[in-house]
């Protein structure tokens, strides 16, 4: 997903020219569409405009920005899950050929 990176490392998913941080003039980043859950949240109000039951995850991209995703499953800090955008919104779901005790495959 393309969003955008300054020097003092404040990294976002969104298109900005200006850190909101420091007030230099930021750089266009592409980041991967996975990260691990820093934490998690579980929701009893569904959101609006959604009908499934949704939970909140806090999930942080390896060297970038960290999300708000919603998720429809449970989800554990640490899990790495496949980041998407729908309609603005991020959603995450935890990757299934993979546990929680697996390092990350070496990327080539
Ligand atoms: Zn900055």
């Amino acid at each position: 997903m393309k969003g955008s990176k300054c020097r003092c490392r404040y990294a976002t998913t969104s298109q900005r020219r200006v850190c909101p941080r420091c007030g230099k003039m930021m750089k266009p980043a592409e980041w991967p569409d996975e990260g691990k859950v820093l934490t998690f949240t579980r929701l009893h109000a569904i959101p609006a405009g959604l009908k499934d039951p949704y939970n909140l995850a806090l999930v942080a991209i390896e060297n970038g920005p960290k999300l708000i995703c919603w998720t429809s499953g449970i989800l554990n800090e640490n899990d790495s899950v496949t980041i998407v955008e729908q309609k603005g919104n991020m959603f995450c779901s935890s990757r299934p050929d993979q546990t929680s005790e697996l390092k990350d495959p070496v990327k080539a």
